[in-house]
């Protein structure tokens, strides 16, 4: 079978990886001049090592992407430090990645709040009935069984840092898997996420895959006949088609989706982000701090600030130090209009609360990633909701962010869609062979 995958995230090259090996003629079709999608990231000349757009790392409990790397034969290339997230507290940060840390943390007092949180927590660590969770809002579970202190000093920030207006919203089963699924030992592959993607486009294209770059895709449309017409400049028919954009885009691209398909695509919601990336002269977080979770009221212009260099060492960065500010956003905020220096003079003055010293001179270079599409919002009853990753056209098939439910986005759950969507396309095209 003649088979295009639009998209070369880690989705897209993930399942290029299955259809290739069982046989197919594979084809990625590819906007950017690059692989990697949401995780790729940029490198300066004095670096040894790419850094993220978007920040970025794994959990212990990534299986399916470290399994795929395990497949590869490259394991020895991933490591896991243990870098050290913080939590604020009336102006001053405090560790909060161990059940140690959160004994001590005092944001929750020395009561009944702490007992509470821990007793949640320890809940929904061992809970797997998601589909009962999933019927709540995270607001009001959160209320009930946490009580009011612990919600708003812990989990409100969250939620309204990731979800802004949609923050009452979202529904409990994401707030569980975002516990079941995390490990506080945190992990990358050598060289950064890019060179991962890089190493892989490198194998998929020994294996026979074809990969296009700066080929975006205009359309999809079935013919008459049993093939589907694919427009990204020039026309071409393939047997199948698996797409890994946005579901808005995938709308967008194929017209011709019978209706209700198409309105539950575009009924999703989702949030976008903006994050800004800056290489400092000097270490922002005197204590290596590695993550730093803020509060929307305690007036941060910005969701997280991220020192990636005290996860990476600045030593594979030339000896600059680099720092993520980010926040999840509607689309229509004004961050998405302003110009990076609009943003950096919006973004600078607080990089002060991390360390009174730091001078606007520290700054070396500053970038500005934005995309619309960062974290898709799971309503009350989610499930009910998803896209089936086979469309009702024949022969094409759908595997985004979006539909990785009840787990929240992640490039694990990208290559575990990936893969499923390869199954799923295999399986159809041996029974056509049999038939
Ligand atoms: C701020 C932020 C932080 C994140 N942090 C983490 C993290 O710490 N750990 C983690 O594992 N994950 C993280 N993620 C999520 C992770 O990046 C995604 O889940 C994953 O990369 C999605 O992969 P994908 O292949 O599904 O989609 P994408 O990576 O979006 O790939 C889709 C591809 O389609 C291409 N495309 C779009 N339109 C067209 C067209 N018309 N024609 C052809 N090609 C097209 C795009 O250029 C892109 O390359 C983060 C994401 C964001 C935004």
């Amino acid at each position: 079978m003649r088979i295009a995958i639009i998209g070369a995230g880690f989705g897209g090259l993930a399942a290029a990886y299955d259809l290739c090996k069982a046989g197919h003629e594979v084809i990625i079709l590819e906007s950017a001049d690059y692989v990697g999608g949401l995780a790729s990231g940029f490198k300066e000349p004095q670096w040894d090592s790419w850094v993220e757009k978007f920040y970025h790392h794994w959990f212990q409990t990534d299986k399916y992407m470290l399994g795929l790397i395990r497949e590869l034969g490259w394991e020895d290339r991933v490591y896991f430090p243990r870098p050290l997230t913080v939590m604020y507290d009336r102006g001053q940060f405090y560790p909060f990645d161990s059940i140690l840390k959160m004994a001590l943390f005092p944001g929750l007092g020395w009561g009944l709040d702490k007992v509470r949180f821990g007793f949640v927590g320890l809940f929904l660590r061992l809970t797997n009935n998601w589909k009962a969770l999933e019927k709540t809002t995270a607001d009001a579970w959160m209320l009930k069984w946490a009580g009011r202190n612990v919600y708003e000093k812990m989990w409100k920030p969250l939620l309204i840092g990731k979800f802004g207006p949609f923050y009452q919203q979202v529904n409990m089963a994401w707030m569980w898997a975002r516990i079941k699924a995390r490990t506080t030992r945190l992990g990358t592959f050598e060289g950064g996420f890019q060179a991962f993607a890089n190493q892989f486009a490198d194998r998929l294209r020994e294996m026979g895959v074809a990969i296009r770059l700066k080929s975006a895709v205009k359309s999809i449309r079935r013919e008459s006949g049993a093939e589907l017409v694919i427009d990204s400049g020039r026309k071409e028919t393939f047997d199948k088609v698996l797409v890994t954009t946005s579901p808005a885009l995938l709308a967008k691209l194929c017209p011709q989706l019978p209706g209700s398909y198409l309105k539950g695509l575009l009924e999703l919601k989702s949030m976008g982000a903006v994050v800004m990336v800056l290489s400092l002269k000097h270490r922002l977080s005197e204590q290596g701090y590695y993550w730093f979770n803020l509060p929307k009221e305690a007036g941060y212009p910005f969701l997280a600030l991220v020192e990636h260099t005290n996860f990476v060492g600045s030593e594979h960065f030339g000896g600059d130090h680099i720092v993520y500010a980010g926040d999840y956003l509607e689309v229509g905020h004004e961050y998405f209009s302003m110009s990076d220096d609009e943003l950096l003079a919006r973004f600078l003055p607080a990089l002060k609360k991390f360390n009174p010293a730091f001078e606007k001179d520290w700054v070396k270079k500053v970038w500005v990633f934005k995309t619309n599409y960062a974290q898709p919002v799971p309503l009350v009853n989610h499930s009910e909701n998803i896209p089936a990753i086979q469309t009702p056209i024949e022969g094409l098939y759908f595997a985004s962010m979006s539909q990785v439910y009840p787990w929240d986005r992640g490039t694990n759950f990208a290559v575990e869609i990936g893969r499923r969507a390869a199954r799923l396309i295999a399986a159809e095209s041996n029974s056509a062979i049999a038939g």
